[in-house]
């Protein structure tokens, strides 16, 4: 998991520098053709933008052109009011019964979860 908070493209490029540095140190000198990411609905990362700076954080590196794959799993969250779990994908965390009282259960992932090298 990446620590977040609400911000720009500065927060992509951090996250990004992340999972190369991640990749690398197992990767090492092997070149990485296909990386693919889980990015949660509700980790508040903008994929446009998480690939935009996976290719400034891979240029000159065995990562250099790799082709990047991101999924966007669903978010759900539980209510802790009528104990009811609904799929939820944006970040308004309001049950149906009308309780603020949610918890996200899932959707704000951000992991590497395949690496593809030469
Ligand atoms: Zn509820």
């Amino acid at each position: 998991m990446v620590k977040r908070h609400r911000g720009g493209p500065m927060h992509e490029l951090a996250i990004a520098e992340s999972v190369v540095e991640a990749i690398l140190e197992r990767t090492e000198e092997r070149r990485v053709t296909t990386v693919r990411l889980a990015v949660g609905r509700l980790s508040g990362v903008v994929p446009d933008a998480l690939e935009f700076c996976f290719e400034l954080a891979t240029s000159g590196t065995p990562l250099e052109g790799a082709t990047l794959e991101i999924v966007s799993p669903s978010g759900r969250a539980h209510c802790r009011s009528c104990d009811r779990e609904f799929e939820k994908d944006d970040l308004i965390l309001l049950c149906e019964c009308g309780s603020a009282d949610v918890e996200v259960v899932a959707g704000r992932e951000l992991s590497v979860t395949s690496v593809e090298v030469v």
